[in-house]
Formats: C-alpha cells, sequence, structure tokens
C-alpha cells in the first residue's frame, strides 16, 4: 500500500480543499517522522510490533515502581533518536501551509519535537502525547530542558531525581497507562471544531481521543483530507483520502 501514489485528480482534488482553506488544522502521527528515521510503535515495523516487552516496560506503573526500568528508560533517553533526526519534506510542507497563513493549528500524537524544529510556531502546535524534550517531575509537576537530566545521567546518576522534591523525574510525554492532559486534548478538540479543513498525515486514527478530532472537524461542516501511507479509522470521513508516500503527496498538497 505505501509504495502505491493517488492519481493526479485526487492530489488536485486535494490541493483544492487546502488551497481554500483559511483555518486548516493539520493533525499529524508517526508516519509523517518515520522519513526523518523516527521509528514508531504500532506499525508493522515498529518498535512495540517487533518487541512487545518494550511496551511493557514502557507502562507507567513499571516505570514509578522499579527503579531499574527508570534506570533503563534514562540509558535509551540518551540514544532517542529525536536528538538528531531532522524535519523531512512532510514537516517543511506543514511549514510552509503557516507560512501562507493558512494554519489554525497542529496537532500532533508525536513528540519528537520536529514540527517546532521544521519551523512551526510552538504556540500552535499541540502535543497531545507530550514531548521528549522535556522532564516533568511525578510528585510536583516540576518542567525542564531534557538536556538538563540527560546531563546528570552522563555524570553518573543512574536515576536522577526531581531537583525541588527528590521525587520522580520522567520524559515530559504520555506513557502506555497515563492519562492525558485534559487542558491539551480539549484545546485540541476544539480547534477542530473551529477550522475549515482538517487535513490528517501520517496517523491510523486509531488512538483516542484524539482520533476524534476528526468527527469532530466533519460534523462542524469542516472539510477532511487524509494523507497515509495505508488505510485509518476515519477513511469514512474523509472527502479526499490520499493514500502513499507523505513526502511525496504533502509538498505536492501546498505547492
Ligand atoms: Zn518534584
Amino acid at each position: 500500500m505505501a509504495g502505491q501514489r493517488p492519481t493526479t485528480d485526487l492530489l488536485a482534488a486535494a490541493n483544492n480543499v487546502v488551497d481554500a482553506a483559511e483555518r486548516l488544522v493539520v493533525l499529524t502521527g508517526a508516519g509523517i517522522s518515520t522519513d526523518s528515521g523516527i521509528p514508531d510503535f504500532r506499525g508493522p515495523n515498529g518498535l512495540w510490533t517487533k518487541n512487545p516487552a518494550a511496551e511493557k516496560a514502557s507502562n507507567i506503573e513499571h516505570y514509578l515502581s522499579d527503579p531499574q526500568v527508570r534506570a533503563a528508560a534514562w540509558q535509551n533517553r540518551l540514544h532517542t533518536p529525536a536528538w538528531t533526526a531532522e524535519p523531512n519534506a512532510g514537516h517543511r510542507a506543514i511549514v510552509e501551509v503557516e507560512r501562507q497563513g493558512k494554519l489554525h493549528a497542529l496537532v500532533t500524537q508525536n513528540i519528537d519535537g520536529l514540527h517546532q524544529k521544521a519551523g512551526n510556531d510552538p504556540d500552535r502546535v499541540i502535543e497531545v502525547h507530550g514531548t521528549v524534550w522535556w522532564t516533568r517531575c511525578w510528585d510536583c509537576d516540576d518542567r525542564r530542558t531534557m538536556a538538563d537530566a540527560l546531563d546528570r545521567v552522563r555524570s553518573g546518576e543512574t536515576d536522577p531525581p526531581c531537583l525541588v522534591c527528590g521525587g520522580i523525574l520522567k520524559s515530559d510525554t504520555i506513557s502506555f497507562g497515563q492519562a492525558l492532559v485534559p487542558d491539551v486534548i480539549d484545546r485540541a478538540l476544539r480547534v477542530s471544531e473551529d477550522c475549515d479543513v482538517l487535513l490528517a498525515v501520517g496517523s491510523t486514527l486509531s488512538v483516542f481521543p484524539v482520533a476524534n478530532c476528526v468527527p469532530r472537524a466533519k460534523a462542524a461542516g469542516a472539510r477532511v483530507v487524509i494523507v497515509n501511507g495505508d488505510a485509518t479509522a476515519m477513511d469514512q470521513y474523509a472527502d479526499v483520502l490520499l493514500t502513499g508516500r507523505i513526502g511525496d503527496i504533502l509538498p505536492a498538497l501546498v505547492a
């Protein structure tokens, strides 16, 4: 499926929809970052598909209860692909949409920070699953840059505690088994109800509640364009459905 290309007619139809947008909301998932070398979790070559034990280790209960799980997590964080990954043509296409003055908001399930690195205004980026670029204390909510914590790990701390209260630190991401941040998901749903076009890119649209952005937008009268390598759980809502390589399709969409 990922190798197929949408027809010229479909591309033109999607291009017309995006071109006419005045308040575009873009919703992105792991598929937009795989070209940057960031592996996804649940895809055919996903981290958790190939190694189910890693999914278990990422569970928040294990993380909070087992210092060894945390020590292993800190070692993994030293080598997170996001530190060196560069934005790709898909990310740059969304920056172009913002430059054209069309972008109302960018809702992302990704935690890699590549939209901001590509040049999107951080104030418009809604990270529903958090970010690896910050740490948060589980007890007092103190938030600091990940770089500070990684410096402490390199200096020999296997499980660096919160500098304010001594509590458990983790990346400011939503782990498996952890609740979403209500204000963040509310904002994502609100902007979706307030857009004239919703463009979903690189997401299977099967993780809730963020997948609800699509029917919410549709019910509010927006047109929906879906771009993905494979079928999604929300294809029935699409006015235009484009299946193929995101890095090829997105630049053509915004040209
Ligand atoms: Zn703390």
